[in-house]
């Protein structure tokens, strides 16, 4: 099934409202830290301008949970917009309203309207009926760029949906085509990756990878109850007591569905985070009692990149060591590298993996660095994100992206 997407309907003349994700990182003076997340949607708002359309964006940014935050305002956004985009961007002080109406009712085919923060509106998040309306009576067609909020069922990505057509966006397109491939059919050996720091945030995931991967690669603080559940002590590494059960079933598990579980055979410990001198390599079951581990050891590495090697379809969710710090992040490296150097189709999903793999200089050789955090994590699990669901097929049909793994 296609998604129907800006190509298969025209746009000329047309007010779109267009859900983007410009939540972008900020530093204390409100500076835009990186701005990645406004670049990927300017395809979609480029393409949209230059077929003689006139746009109305919205977004959220940050959390000011239903309440004016002067602090989280989108002024930056629209002014970097502005810059990199070079069309007229007209920013708005609300999210609906008299003002908002007035400027989207005037505005001119190759414009672009900001709306304010969505999350000032207390019913964005109630996917409030009556604000959708408002936003809908805005525009005549309702495009979703915004991936990264797919996952969550609010009134500028989902409810508005009820009273508009609704298609994809370029960005949208490519995670769900990138996505998909990974989970239907996907070309055999699969290789799973998953690291992270705990067992609870990725049980799903997990379960899910089970049914198809032929591999299942664990690091991170993770893979530590697994080491637990196996018998080994420890030391002070963060783990998970009350998941050693859960991490016995997916052990179990894996061997019934004959999916080759990897855990680490060696690990870098040392005393803290910060001891990046005391790093050390040591075998799994061998963790001094006051140290943790901290990254996957040098043998770990070597046996991971030949299991990817082999691979021709690899998953990677969660960094497998502790990558903010040096010490900690060769692992996360050399896994990257190894990821890169293979012709798999690789996809990367996960904010902290994703920023490990840019830092390890190696993102463009990865097939698809997934913009979601949230989102990419529920559509590995399998789950039919809300985002997703309302838009259409190229038929005009329901689009679904429930997955059917067996
Ligand atoms: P992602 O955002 O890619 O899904 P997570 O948010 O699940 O990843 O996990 C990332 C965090 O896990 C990082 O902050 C990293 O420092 C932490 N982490 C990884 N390995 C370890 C470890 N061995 N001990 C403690 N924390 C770890
Ligand atoms: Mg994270």
């Amino acid at each position: 099934m296609l998604i129907k997407t800006v190509k298969d309907v025209s746009v000329k003349g047309k007010k779109v409202f267009a859900r983007v994700d410009f939540n972008v990182p900020l530093n204390e003076n409100g500076e835009i830290i990186a701005d990645v997340k406004i670049k990927a949607a300017l395809p979609t708002i480029r393409y949209l301008l230059a077929e003689g359309a006139s746009v109305i964006l919205a977004s959220h940014l940050g959390r000011p949970k239903g309440k004016i935050d002067e602090k989280l305002r989108l002024t930056p956004v629209a002014e970097r917009l502005r810059e990199l985009c070079g069309a007229e961007v007209i920013k708005a002080d609300e999210v609906v309203g008299p003002q908002v109406e007035q400027l989207a009712a005037n505005l001119q085919p190759g414009q672009i309207l900001l709306l304010e923060n969505v999350r000032f509106h207390p019913g964005e998040k109630a996917n409030d009926p009556q604000l959708a309306k408002a936003y809908a009576q805005l525009a005549e067609l309702f495009v979703s760029d915004a991936f990264g909020t797919a996952h969550r069922a609010h009134a500028s990505n989902v409810g508005v949906a009820a009273f508009l057509p609704a298609v994809a966006g370029f960005l949208m397109e490519k995670e769900i085509t990138a996505l998909s491939r990974s989970l239907h059919n996907p070309q055999k050996p699969v290789v799973a990756i998953v690291g992270g720091s705990k067992i609870t945030d990725k049980i799903n995931v997990l379960n899910n990878f089970l049914t198809f991967a032929d591999a299942i690669l664990l690091g991170g603080g993770m893979a530590n109850t697994f080491l637990r559940a196996k018998g080994y002590k420890m030391g002070k590494s963060l783990l998970e007591p009350d998941q050693v059960g859960q991490a016995k079933e997916i052990m179990e598990k894996a061997q019934v569905c004959g999916v080759n579980l990897c855990l680490p055979v060696d690990l870098t410990v040392a005393t803290d985070l910060h001891d990046e001198k005391g790093a050390e390599n040591v075998p799994a079951g061998a963790v001094p009692q006051d140290k943790m581990a901290l990254d996957i050891g040098e043998k770990t590495r070597a046996v991971f990149a030949e299991q990817i090697k082999a691979a021709k379809t690899i998953v990677w969710n969660g960094p497998l060591g502790v990558f903010e710090v040096s010490a900690f992040a060769q692992g996360t490296i050399a896994v990257a590298k190894a990821v890169a150097a293979g012709d798999a189709f690789s996809i990367i999903g996960g904010g902290d993996v994703v920023a490990a793999v840019e830092q390890a200089g190696v993102s463009e050789q990865i097939s698809h660095l997934s913009t979601g955090g949230g989102a990419t994590l529920e559509f590995w699990e399998g789950k039919e994100l809300p985002g997703i669901a309302v838009l259409q097929d190229k038929q005009g049909g329901k689009y679904a992206n429930t997955i059917d793994c067996g």
